[in-house]
Order: C-alpha cells, then sequence, then structure tokens
C-alpha cells in the first residue's frame, strides 16, 4: 500500500475544488457565522490552509506523521462470519478502530497540529464531549511539544473519567464547563472564547465537519484518507467497488471522510446513520433528519434540533460522540441532492449489535461505530450474496464496555 495517498486525494479528486466555494458554502449550507473578533483567526486560518493543502513538504510531513504516529494505512477486513450469520451481501470493515488513541479523530488531529506548527503556534486547544477527540488532540500536541488545553463539560468529564485521565498523563490541562447542560456544546463556546483571547500563539483544533469555515472544508480534506484508502483496497481486494458503504453521522467527519472519495462514484450507495437514540420523540434522540430544520449553531447553516422558537433542542443517545444538535453543512447538501441518504439506528438495536460484533468477528467497537453495524445487520440480508456493505468501524469500543455492561445490568 502506498503512503502517499492523502496527497493524491488533494491533488486530483475531481470534486475537490468545487466545494466549497470561497465563503465555505455548500450551496445554502456551510458559511462563516461568527463574531467579528473570530473572523479574523478564522481568515488568518483559511488563508494558511489554502495554501498548505497543495503544497507538496506539507503533504509529505502529514503523510509521514500519518503512517509513524496515527498507523495508517488501516486494515480493510472482510467480516466473514458476520456476512454468513446475516445471509445477505459480503460485510467488510475499514479498521479504524486500530489507530493510535482508539478513533479515526486521530487523523484530523495530526493535520491540524501540523498546519498549527506552520502557523507558528505554540498551544492548541480542543472541545471534546465523550473525550476521543481530546485524547487524540493531548496526544498530537504532547507529540509536536505543544501547550495543551481541553474544554470539556462537567457532566462529561464526569463520564468520561478515564479519558480525562489520558488527556492529563499527555500533559494537557483539562477545563471543565459547568454551564447549561455541562456537556459538548457549552464546551464549544468556551474554545471559541480562549481562541478569540489567545488567537496570536493558540490554533483551535475543532474535532469534526464543523462550524464556520474553514473547518469542514479542512476536516473533510484530513479525513478523506479514510475513503481514499477503502477504495483502492477494495479494488485490490475484490477488483470492483463496494455496492453501499455506510457510517456513523456524529458531526460528519469519519462519515465525511469514508464518503468523499466515492462521491463520484454512482453506483456506490453512500449512507449516513444518526443516532435514533430511545424514540422519535422530542429529546430522546439526536437524528437531525427526523425532526430538526434550517438553523445556525456555532459557525454553520445546517440542520439542527430546535425548538419552534430557535432553541436548541435537548437531544439523547447512548454514545456520546453522537449526541450533539447539528451535522455538518456538507452532509446536509448532499442529502438534499439525495447522493447521501440518511436513516437512523435506536439504542436498543445499537446494544444487540454490539454483542454480535464481538460474538462473531473478536471485534468490540465504539458505540457510535456500532450504529453502522446496527445499519447493516437491517441492510445487509436485503441484498443479494454477491453484493458488497461496507462499514466504516470509525473506533474500538474499549471507552464503552464498562457503560454497556452497566445498561445491560452486568456490572
Ligand atoms: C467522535 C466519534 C464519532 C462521531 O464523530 P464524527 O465527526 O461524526 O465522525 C464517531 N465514532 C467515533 C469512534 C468517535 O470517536
Amino acid at each position: 500500500m502506498q503512503t502517499n495517498m492523502t496527497a493524491d486525494i488533494l491533488k486530483h479528486h475531481p470534486g475537490r475544488d468545487a466545494l466549497p466555494d470561497a465563503g465555505g458554502h455548500f450551496g445554502i449550507y456551510g458559511g462563516m457565522y461568527v463574531a467579528e473578533t473570530l473572523m479574523q483567526p478564522l481568515l488568518e486560518l483559511r488563508d494558511a490552509y489554502m495554501g498548505l493543502r497543495l503544497d507538496a513538504v506539507f503533504q509529505k510531513q502529514l503523510n509521514e506523521e500519518l503512517k509513524v504516529f496515527a498507523g495508517r494505512p488501516t486494515g480493510l477486513y472482510f467480516a466473514e462470519r458476520l456476512t454468513k450469520k446475516l445471509g445477505g451481501a459480503k460485510i467488510y470493515l475499514k479498521r479504524e478502530d486500530l489507530l493510535h488513541t482508539g478513533a479515526h479523530k486521530i487523523n484530523n488531529c495530526v493535520g491540524q497540529a501540523l498546519v498549527a506548527r506552520h502557523m507558528g503556534k505554540k498551544r492548541v486547544i480542543a472541545e471534546t464531549g465523550a473525550g476521543q477527540h481530546g485524547t487524540a488532540t493531548a496526544a498530537v500536541a504532547a507529540r509536536f511539544g505543544m501547550k495543551c488545553r481541553i474544554y470539556m463539560g462537567s457532566e462529561d468529564m464526569r463520564r468520561q473519567a478515564l479519558n480525562v485521565y489520558r488527556m492529563k498523563l499527555c500533559g494537557a490541562e483539562v477545563i471543565g464547563v459547568d454551564v447549561g447542560q455541562k456537556t459538548l456544546k457549552e464546551a464549544i463556546n468556551e474554545a471559541m472564547r480562549d481562541w478569540v483571547a489567545n488567537c496570536m500563539d493558540t490554533h483551535y483544533i475543532l474535532g469534526t465537519v464543523y462550524g464556520s469555515h474553514p473547518y469542514p472544508m479542512m476536516v473533510r480534506d484530513f479525513q478523506s484518507v479514510i475513503g481514499h484508502e477503502a477504495r483502492a483496497q477494495m479494488l485490490e481486494r475484490e477488483g470492483r467497488l463496494p455496492d453501499e458503504i455506510a457510517a456513523c453521522i456524529g458531526g460528519g467527519s469519519n462519515a465525511m471522510g469514508l464518503f468523499f472519495a466515492f462521491l463520484e462514484d454512482k453506483g456506490v450507495r453512500l449512507t449516513g446513520v444518526e443516532a435514533g437514540g430511545r424514540s422519535g420523540e422530542v429529546g430522546e434522540h439526536a437524528a437531525r433528519f427526523d425532526g430538526g430544520r434550517l438553523g445556525v449553531l456555532q459557525g454553520c447553516r445546517t440542520f439542527i434540533l430546535q425548538d419552534p422558537e430557535g432553541q436548541i433542542g435537548l437531544t439523547h443517545s447512548v454514545s456520546a460522540g453522537l449526541d450533539y444538535a447539528a451535522i455538518g453543512p456538507e452532509h446536509a447538501y448532499y442529502r438534499d441532492l439525495g447522493r447521501i441518504q440518511m436513516t437512523l439506528a435506536r439504542d436498543s438495536a445499537v446494544l444487540k449489535a454490539f454483542r454480535l460484533l464481538a460474538e462473531t468477528e473478536g471485534i468490540i467497537p465504539a458505540l457510535e461505530s456500532t450504529h453502522a453495524v446496527a445499519y447493516a445487520i437491517e441492510r445487509a440480508p436485503q441484498m443479494s450474496k454477491d453484493q458488497i456493505l461496507l462499514l466504516n468501524l470509525s473506533g474500538r469500543g474499549d471507552k464503552d464496555v464498562q457503560e454497556v455492561a452497566r445498561i445491560l445490568g452486568e456490572l
């Protein structure tokens, strides 16, 4: 397997320069909806990144870091026993769970830390919900010798105590945010405040394809290595492309990372799986396309769960990483076009899928990624045995084992 794949995707993908436009728009979605004080650091970042994404030296550094630090390329795995059990399409897993720190988040953190270094920034900050993005940020900060501060809702800190300690071990300062729901949304607000005050020496490593331009584009670029590798691996292994590919969607970075390289392959169906939570009732799920509507939140225009007055809706999911009221703007755009189809998986189906993958393949998936597995349990039997369904296994489930045991009453 070549190791210069990221450079290839950034340089040669046909759709690459089309979207977003110069203002960060994906059709009616995206943009730069921020206060005046944030505009200057965002424009500085945009200009720096627009230069770097075409820079051969930068691409070389990025590919080297992805290889030696993050552990790329990741494998494409044929889930033989799961396939037999479901009796339909051949199921493949893209193994992002095998990356350093346990999830795809590290792809983006490595990329943004390099951008920060090129911009001369000595300090990085980040928000985190479940703690996976904070952990990956703390790890790259240690690797590059940068100061690091992570903002995290105090409720999330309590639920994810182990991840908090992992960040601290890597030298990061973890700041608890004690307002509102005390979760991800509030942590993002605090990180933005810090950035405005310290943008001279600080870079904000946002963790998904969300927020103001250039983040949705930049994070997508850094995650697109997933799909680019998977596409080449599938061609090598099966001699053809998959019939369908599916990934869970929180903000949407692992899904867009997988989908991007397949956008022009019209025969490949792209499926995003949102968090269906306990039910379709308001506040019981985080499926933005099941009750959400157009709005603006934290820098970008997109689909958002909100009440009739525009107050951001409460959300629930068994997986903390999918528990956010808004979705990345590029997903909303391709869904309108019919290119990406959206579906959801309920918590109960996710818990069954978690068990099934462990039992059939010996792989314990992150609860986020398990949403894609739950979808496959429904979908694969409807497909024929000569068809192929590829799932993105965005992360590993070690962080979730205790919570699952608690929910199932086994601990
Ligand atoms: C954070 C996380 C997600 C959700 O974020 P996206 O930006 O939608 O990918 C999914 N899977 C894992 C393992 C995560 O850590």
